[in-house]
C-alpha cells in the first residue's frame, strides 16, 4: 500500500524516469484489474443557468457577461438518441445547479423518456448539482442511476477560499448531498480540482486518501482552467499567495493524482476529464496511458458549446474523439467494478 509521504513525494517529483514509472505501474493495474476498456458517457450540457456562485466558474450566477441557454425537451431527446445510435452506452446530463418543482419535474420526466430509447439501453448519470435528498430519490427512481457531484478540494479552508461566503456554498452541504447520493443507491462519482490557487502537495495526498475513505466508484478529476471573467481570476492577479500551477505542471499534476488514485482504488471508474484537453490537445490520451478509463465526449449540440463556458476551452470546442490505440466498450454502461465488488 502507498503511504501519504510517499503520495506527497511523487507529487512533488520531477524526475522524468519516476513519473513515467508512477503512469506505467498505474496503467498496468489497471489492464490487471479491470480490463483494456474505455467506456463512453455522452456529455449533455443541458444549460448554463445557475443559482450557484462558485468564485472558480465561468457560468457562475453572477457573470452577466455569459450568455445563457436551455436546451429544449426535443434537442435533449435527439441527443440522447444520437448517444444510442453510436452506442456510446451511457449518457451525462450536466448543467448549472437549479432547484424548483418545475426544474426538478422536467428531469424526472426526460430520465423517464430517455429510458425508453433502445429499451433501457442508456446508462443516465446526472450531474446537476446539490438538491433535496427527495429530488435526488425522484431521479433514481425515475431511472438515473449514477450522479457526479465533486468535493472540488477535501479541505474545508481551501473549499471556503473558492467558494462565497454566503450561505449557500458550505463544505457540510456537500458532504450531505454525497451521502445522501450513496445511501439512495446511486453510483456517487466524485473529484477535485488540480492545481488550485493556494493548493500544495498536501492537500492533493489528502483529496486521494479522502476519495478512498469515502469509497466512491467514480472519480473525475481535473486541472483547474482559469476563466477571466471569474473572481478567483481577478484574486490570482492581485494576491500573491494565491499563485497556482502552469500549464505544464497542471497537467503533469493531473496525470499523476490519475496514477496515484488508481493505485489506491484499482477497480474504479476514472475519468480522463475534459478539462485536461484545454490543456492539451491529447490530454485525454495522456490520462488513459496514466490509469482513465472512462471518456465523457461532449454531444451538445454544437452551436450552445461555446456557451458553456465553464473555463477558457475554445480548444475543445470542436474536438474529436481520437483516444489513440484505445479499445473503446462501445454499448456497454461500463459501471464501476468497484460499485459491485462492494454490493
Ligand atoms: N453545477 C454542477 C456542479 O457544480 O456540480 C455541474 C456542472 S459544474 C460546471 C461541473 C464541474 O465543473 C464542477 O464540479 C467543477 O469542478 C468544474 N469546473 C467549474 N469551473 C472550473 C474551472 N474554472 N476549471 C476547472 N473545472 C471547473
Ligand atoms: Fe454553478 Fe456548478 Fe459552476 Fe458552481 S461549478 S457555479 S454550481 S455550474
Amino acid at each position: 500500500m502507498i503511504s501519504r509521504k510517499e503520495i506527497t513525494e511523487l507529487l512533488l517529483s520531477k524526475e522524468p524516469e519516476i513519473i513515467s514509472n508512477l503512469y506505467k505501474r498505474a496503467a498496468d493495474l489497471k489492464l490487471q484489474t479491470i480490463g483494456p476498456k474505455v467506456h463512453l458517457r455522452g456529455l449533455i450540457e443541458i444549460s448554463n443557468i445557475c443559482r450557484k456562485n462558485c468564485l472558480y466558474c465561468g457560468i457562475r450566477k453572477a457573470n452577466t457577461l455569459c450568455e445563457r441557454y436551455t436546451l429544449t425537451d426535443e434537442e435533449i431527446m435527439t441527443c440522447a438518441k444520437h448517444a444510442y445510435a453510436a452506442e456510446f452506452g451511457s449518457i451525462v446530463i450536466q448543467g448549472g445547479e437549479r432547484t424548483g418543482r418545475q426544474f426538478t419535474e422536467r428531469i424526472t420526466s426526460l430520465v423517464e423518456r430517455i429510458k425508453f430509447i433502445g429499451n433501457g439501453a442508456l446508462g443516465i448519470t446526472l450531474s446537476l448539482g446539490e438538491q433535496s435528498e427527495e429530488v435526488y430519490k425522484e431521479w433514481f427512481e425515475a431511472g438515473a442511476h449514477r450522479y457526479l457531484l465533486r468535493i472540488e478540494t477535501s479541505d474545508p479552508d481551501l473549499f471556503r477560499k473558492i467558494h462565497p461566503n454566503d450561505g449557500h456554498h458550505t463544505y457540510d452541504r456537500r458532504i450531505k448531498a454525497l451521502m445522501d447520493l450513496k445511501s439512495i443507491g446511486y453510483q456517487a462519482g466524485s473529484g477535485v480540482m488540480i492545481g488550485l490557487p493556494w493548493q500544495n502537495a498536501e492537500h492533493l495526498a489528502s483529496d486521494l486518501l479522502f476519495l478512498r475513505e469515502m469509497d466512491f466508484p467514480m472519480i473525475g478529476m481535473g486541472p483547474y482552467v482559469p476563466h477571466d471573467d471569474t473572481p478567483l481570476t481577478v484574486t490570482t492577479t492581485t494576491d500573491p499567495e494565491a499563485s497556482f500551477p502552469s500549464v505544464a505542471d497542471r497537467l503533469e499534476l493531473s496525470l499523476k493524482m490519475i496514477s496515484l488514485l488508481r493505485i489506491l482504488v484499482p477497480d474504479i471508474n476514472i475519468a480522463a476529464s475534459t478539462a485536461l484537453e484545454a490543456l492539451h490537445p491529447k490530454g485525454r490520451i495522456m490520462a488513459i496511458h496514466a490509469g482513465a478509463n472512462i471518456v465523457m465526449p461532449n454531444i451538445t449540440p454544437s452551436d450552445y458549446r461555446k456557451y458553456y463556458n465553464l473555463y477558457d476551452r475554445k480548444a475543445i470546442l470542436l474536438e474529436d474523439l481520437d483516444l489513440g490505440d484505445a479499445e473503446i466498450g462501445f454499448g456497454e454502461w461500463g459501471d464501476s467494478l468497484h460499485f459491485f465488488n462492494k454490493v
